[in-house]
């Protein structure tokens, strides 16, 4: 058999492994759970740490470590993918599963969702298998309250032989029950006499005659029983992590491997294969659970989804489902703009006003000119327009964004658009890393984790930049406003803008699906796999809480790594403009360089090197355009958007150089972050050359075609 030294492949999670700077001596405790049971809830509970959290299932792809501080102990909490089942089908099956089996960690919580306790107990019972200290805590205790389910925890916890703990992890009080619980389950013996699910005969009797054999190899440091269900399957990349582990004692042990062997063909002669012992495997869990949860679970009303089905019937019906979904994105892009006018227009006041004050003082303080020109004209600049341009509309778009995910709509998206998506052979989940990507394309890759097959999740992740990230919007709406809107009045410009912002968005879902549909009809081919989209029941969001999350994690974060990158740029573009060479500026000379190429897409060179030099975030290209203009020196002042739409005339800009910068915005190569990422979860440079080139080519062609369209017909 191959128990061979080779790496297993992708490693999602990868940073699962190190916990050198908290560990120190403390006890690892790890969070497993299946998505959206309030996990990461739990773990912000216990550590007071402020993990992203959301109503759908799939969002916590990467793993939380943080200090827990009990009464007796201080421990380090490791929050794992959420996942159904540890038979490692997915990147994060296999994160949690060998998490579990080889993270080192003394103890697992495993919580499950109070409503659906049944459907949790297969990954309960999995982490039992593995794990001798394993706490179930039964979160959504409120919820089950109010669908009126009645649970008997007490009656569930002596059957299994483990603690069960029944919380509400939203509510405060639920902490300290949490972390009496812990203290009990660490000081308590391992769980030696906990249930263990029984297979059938033949299973069970190969297990029996290999235990002894395993037992000699692991000496205590695996549970020799669960080492010998996988030897029976066979599960290779589980065996080398384990051999790892046991630092070669597995691959030492050459009578087990060989017995194992036996055992398998035994198996297969008698009609199960690797397959068929899976399958026999899982449901042996199913119905175990189901007898577990049997008296346990009761049901004091019958249809007690009723009101969220009604609801459902309208938000995913036939009918209504589309079209609520681009009003709704429609509704949220109005609200961004309408609110984001004034502050924007304010914020890029005052920061102006700022910039010739600092000016000022540094001419007072005697700073040389080329100083003044780099730290002023070049940093300060592109810093004020990111955040004039960037901060209102993101510290409302988020909000509004975040409030949808938590009511429980995300999921409903991906539902409505799992039919289109099935069409071009992909899979639905697909849907909510698009979804992911509105806010940042990383974040969008990254989220592919959640699909399973990885045909699949290639496709969702070379066609993630078709949807425009945060960074984007800012551009797209400068120009919608100043180009599109025309002489349209207050609430009627902005009404245009986010119908029109919305056809935007709508055409880059709809490259989405022809890029998809081409990639799996040519380099990725596959029939789609069906998958089991679980749709979380609507939660009342927790206004408050919102705000604070996404105001904090996700705009003042974005806004950062923009500013981060602003700041450096802007000087180096300051630099670029004032170096001569051969009485040209560098900036002009490049920029002069690439006219051709830009013409022919409806642009121009500096538009073009704009786009090059905005690599590192999306947020500065259009702040580089302006300065490229204004690098002559002529314009010292850009107080609002009339200004700036005055100097992009200037320089020849018509409606159809603000469609192809749009559309350009739109599709083009991700920016460095993304490829990075890219790089890092496909593992492989073809692919995310695949993922650079492919919204480019598609950019390319559409400005192309637009630009030669637009001059055919003389517009
Ligand atoms: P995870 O995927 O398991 O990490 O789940 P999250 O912690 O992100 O929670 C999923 C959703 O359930 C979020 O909207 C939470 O606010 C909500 N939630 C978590 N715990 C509770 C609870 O005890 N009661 C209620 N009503 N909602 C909860």
């Amino acid at each position: 058999m191959g128990l061979t030294k080779s790496s297993t492949g992708r490693r999602a999670g990868g940073e699962l492994t190190d916990f050198s700077r908290l560990r120190e001596g403390r006890q690892l405790v790890a969070l497993a759970g299946n998505p959206n049971v309030g996990k990461s809830t739990v773990f912000n509970r216990l550590t007071h740490m402020n993990q992203h959290t959301g109503n759908w299932p799939g969002k916590t792809v990467t793993s939380a470590q943080g200090l827990c501080r009990t009464e007796k102990r201080e421990l380090v909490l490791v929050d794992i993918p959420g996942t159904y089942s540890l038979m490692a089908h997915s990147a994060e099956e296999e994160v949690a599963r060998d998490f579990i089996c080889f993270g080192g960690a003394e103890a697992v919580v495993v919580v499950c969702d109070a409503t659906c306790l049944e459907r949790n107990m297969n990954l309960a019972l999995q982490t039992m298998e593995i794990s001798r200290r394993v706490l179930l805590c039964v979160n959504l205790l409120d919820e089950a309250e109010k669908k009126q389910i009645r649970l008997d925890l007490p009656l569930l916890s002596r059957r299994l032989g483990v603690p069960v703990i029944g919380v509400s992890a939203r509510q405060k009080s639920s902490r300290t029950a949490l972390l009496q619980a812990l203290d009990r389950l660490l000081d308590g013996p391992e769980q030696r006499d906990s249930y263990r699910v029984r297979y059938p005969a033949p299973v069970e009797e190969a297990v029996a005659r290999l235990l002894p054999l395993a037992e000699a190899a692991v000496r205590g440091r695996l549970d020799a029983r669960f080492l010998c269900l996988r030897l029976l399957e066979g599960d290779e990349k589980l065996l080398d992590g384990a051999d790892r582990y046991l630092d070669g004692a597995l691959s030492r042990q050459g009578e087990l491997l060989l017995a194992a062997e036996k055992e398998r063909l035994a198996l297969a002669a008698r009609g199960i294969d690797r397959d068929g012992l899976e399958d026999l495997l899982v449901s042996a869990l199913v119905m175990a659970g189901e007898e577990l949860c049997h008296g346990v679970v009761r049901l004091d009303r019958e249809g007690y989804s009723l009101r969220d089905r009604r609801i459902d019937r309208v938000l995913t019906g036939r009918r209504l489902g589309y079209p609520l979904m681009a009003l709704l994105l429609a509704g949220v892009f109005y609200l961004t703009i309408a609110g984001a006018n004034l502050p924007s227009d304010l914020l890029m006041g005052a920061l102006f006003r700022l910039q010739e004050r600092l000016a000022a003082l540094m001419a007072a303080l005697g700073a040389p000119p080329w100083l003044r020109g780099v730290l002023v004209d070049g940093a300060y600049r592109v810093l004020a327009w990111v955040t004039a341009v960037m901060l209102p509309p993101m510290a409302i778009f988020f909000p509004l964004f975040t409030l949808l995910e938590d009511a429980g709509y995300l999921p409903r998206v991906a539902y409505n658009l799992d039919r289109p998506f099935q069409r071009c052979a992909a899979c639905g989940k697909q849907a909510l890393t698009m979804a992911m990507g509105f806010g940042c394309n990383a974040a969008g890759v990254v989220g592919c984790r959640i699909i399973d097959s990885e045909r699949e999740r290639l496709l969702a992740v070379l066609t993630n930049s078709f949807v425009p990230c945060n960074g984007r919007f800012p551009t797209l709406i400068a120009l919608l406003g100043m180009f599109f809107v025309g002489s349209a009045s207050g609430s009627l410009s902005t009404l245009l803008s986010a119908l029109l912002l919305t056809l935007l968005i709508l055409l880059g879902v709809g490259t989405t699906f022809a890029a998809t549909r081409l990639l799996s009809a040519t380099v990725l081919k596959g029939v789609p796999s069906s998958f089991v989209l679980e749709l979380p029941p609507y939660r009342r969001p927790q206004l408050l809480r919102v705000l604070v999350r996404s105001v904090l994690d996700r705009t003042l974060f974005v806004l950062g790594r923009a500013a981060a990158v602003a700041a450096p740029a802007g000087a180096l573009l300051w630099l670029l403009a004032n170096l001569r060479l051969g009485g040209e500026s560098l900036l002009a000379l490049a920029a002069g360089f690439l006219d051709p190429l830009g013409r022919l897409m409806g642009m121009d060179g500096a538009i073009l090197l704009a786009f090059l030099l905005g690599f590192p975030a999306n947020e500065i290209v259009f702040p580089i355009i302006i300065m490229i203009y204004t690098a002559q020196g002529s314009l010292s002042q850009l107080g609002d958007l009339a200004q700036i739409k005055a100097l992009l005339l200037g320089q020849g800009w018509t409606w159809s150089t603000a469609l192809c910068v749009m559309l350009f915005s739109l599709l083009h190569w991700p920016c460095s972050t993304t490829v990075l990422t890219v790089r890092k979860e496909t593992g492989s440079l073809k692919w995310t050359a695949a993922a650079v080139l492919l919204p480019t080519a598609a950019g390319f062609l559409a400005c192309t075609l637009t630009a030669a369209f637009t001059q055919l017909l003389g517009i």
